[in-house]
């Protein structure tokens, strides 16, 4: 908390995905020409997050819709760097727009782009793919499945698939739903934490949850 008369810092807000992801993508290096084989690429991904830092368990990539080459991965890092907005979806996109050069993926030029996420977007994430540019968005478990451990997904329109296609951007359901809901279990049996606003955690006071920012001065 900044004291009376003390000059306000605002830290600066840097995004980098963990290391580990950067090794996971470059070794599916080869494009994934299957709907199917992108979903299992970000499932492994949701997995490998809960297992390397207890993150969220949700994975998502950009991919070039045609060849299968990845753009760019996505992991869930809401509760690693303190930031209620780094859904799996957003980090992908973001990381995608920074790689391309282009505040949009839909650009004069650029291939047609898709994202492929392990959960149904949630209400942000929905909005976030309208003005990412992604023509398709691929999703293995359905946000219910999400809910059912106890994730808020925010005021969603019931018929958000028909208005994401009335935009142009097509979505396909279910691929490899039970995998993907499998990590959303995995999370809970390792004591993942529930990191909605309304959650128990997040009515705990910061000093007192499980991991304790590591901006905040003692
Ligand atoms: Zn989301």
């Amino acid at each position: 908390m900044r004291r009376s008369g003390e000059t306000m810092r605002l830290p600066p807000i840097e995004i980098a995905l963990p290391p580990w992801v950067e090794d996971f993508a470059a070794a599916a290096n080869q494009p994934l020409g299957s709907t199917q084989a992108r979903m299992e690429f970000v499932i492994e991904l949701a997995r490998r997050n809960v297992d390397h830092d207890l993150g969220g368990p949700f994975g998502a990539a950009i991919f070039e819709t045609e060849s299968g080459r990845l753009i760019a991965p996505g992991v869930n890092r809401v509760v690693a760097c303190n930031c209620s907005v780094l859904h799996a979806e957003i980090v992908a996109i973001m990381t995608a727009q920074r790689a391309l050069g282009s505040f949009t993926l839909a650009a004069p030029g650029l291939p047609a782009c898709e994202l492929v996420t392990s959960t149904e977007p949630c209400a942000m994430c929905m909005g976030a793919v309208c003005w990412s540019g992604v023509r398709r968005v691929v999703c293995g478990a359905r946000d219910e499945d999400a809910r059912a451990i106890g994730f808020d997904e925010g005021p969603k329109a019931a018929d958000w698939v028909r208005a994401l296609e009335a935009r142009g951007i097509a979505v396909v359901r279910d691929v490899c739903r039970d995998n993907a809901q499998a990590v959303l279990q995995y999370y809970v049996e390792k004591g993942g934490i529930i990191y909605n606003a309304t959650s128990d955690v997040a009515q705990k006071p910061i000093e007192q949850r499980r991991r304790p920012c590591p901006h905040r001065k003692k």
